[in-house]
């Protein structure tokens, strides 16, 4: 057995809370004394039905969603509402403006480009992404306005929500929802990825108001149809059930924690932490504008990426895992999303201080 705690950084999929994850092993072979586990429940069965519909009043609750606007459990992950947004929301010659702000808005321009006519309101791809985009020309005839409202790659995040007037917005919460209070009566459209702030893999949210339901482009594949979701219940085919049943329990454990309040206070907690330490040492480096520096992921480099590969490799003997940056951009990364506790961020704190010591 591993007695040293093992704390992951990664992006996502990521850390759980230990004690969902106690629950969720407690649970398995026999959920609430059905003699199943929930991988084996049918879909349609009273006891998955209730996990579901339990699911959404409590993620209804946690972020106070109105009445007319309807919350989708789907597959396809966040990059199928890169097309379903413009599917539903835009007619074929529609137009849509989006907000480019680096990696993941990128991700659904190019999807948008496809489908739609998309207008780049605001870029700050000149800055190198190190910024967010300021100075937005919204156009008059938009469908929508687009934002992703974290940066996942480039650790950049919105600290409020833009004010586009009457036109819609829509949001790639993927990265930190449910890390803060939103007005969801402010968007259109919300859509998030389970596996980082509120469950494993295989299922996204979509919160959508009503009248963006039911006005999808003709021709399209039924499955791309809010519609097709918001009548089935998400049941049009078989859910993932057992990502949406965790989801479930995170939802539970976060309503138990004190709710969304809580969380953004642990999460500005344990981020101003780290940035402290980084930007109290000349041997740790985090590039980004410090007024949209994100809670949620904290990319940072040291001198040399020969250094790089040690502290790696020393952290990952410590029990720090996976704290390498993405693919793309090299440098380190630790993702403190609402799974990781405090004690995480000390120890990796602790860990790079004495770390700069030894090297520096
Ligand atoms: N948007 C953002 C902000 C993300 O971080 C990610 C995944 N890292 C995605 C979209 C894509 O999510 P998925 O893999 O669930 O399609």
């Amino acid at each position: 057995m591993n007695k040293t705690p093992v704390y992951n950084f990664g992006a996502g999929p990521a850390m759980l809370p230990k004690a969902v994850m106690e629950q969720t092993q407690a649970e398995f072979l026999d959920w609430h004394g059905t003699g199943m586990s929930v991988v084996e429940m049918s879909h349609r069965s009273k006891h998955f039905t209730s996990i579901a519909e339990e699911s959404e009043a409590d993620l209804r609750e946690l972020l106070a969603v109105p009445d007319n606007y309807r919350v989708l459990f789907l597959q396809g992950g966040a990059s199928a509402q890169f097309a379903m947004v413009p599917l539903n929301l835009l007619a074929r010659d529609g137009s849509a403006d989006y907000v480019n702000s680096g990696y993941w808005a990128g991700k659904a321009i190019k999807e948008a480009k496809r489908l739609a006519n998309v207008h780049i309101a605001a870029s700050s791809e000149n800055e190198n992404f190190m910024t967010l985009p300021q100075d937005w020309q919204i156009s008059d005839d938009a469908g929508y306005v687009y934002y992703t409202s974290n940066e996942t790659i480039g650790g950049l995040e919105f600290q409020s929500v833009p004010d586009t007037g009457d036109i819609p917005l829509v949001c790639d919460m993927t990265s930190n929802f449910l890390s803060r209070r939103v007005d969801v009566s402010r968007f259109g459209v919300i859509f998030a990825g389970a596996q980082k702030n509120f469950g494993p893999s295989g299922i996204a949210v979509v919160i959508v108001r009503e009248d963006f339901i039911g006005n999808a482009r003709a021709g399209i594949p039924s499955l791309y149809d809010y519609k097709v979701h918001a009548d089935a219940g998400s049941m049009s085919n078989t859910p993932p059930t057992f990502s949406w049943y965790l989801c479930g329990l995170m939802f539970k454990w976060i309503r138990a924690q004190g709710g969304v309040d809580t969380m953004d206070a642990r999460s500005r907690e344990r981020s101003q932490a780290l940035y402290a330490a980084i930007d109290a040492s000349d041997f740790y480096n985090n590039p980004v504008d410090p007024a949209y520096r994100s809670r949620m992921n904290i990319p940072f480099t040291l001198p040399g990426e020969s250094l790089e590969k040690t502290f790696l490799a020393e952290a990952k003997d410590a029990g720090l895992v996976t704290l390498e940056g993405h693919r793309s951009v090299g440098g380190l990364r630790a993702s403190l999303y609402n799974g990781m506790p405090m004690a995480g961020v000390q120890a990796l704190i602790d860990f790079m201080q004495d770390f700069e010591k030894r090297h520096g």
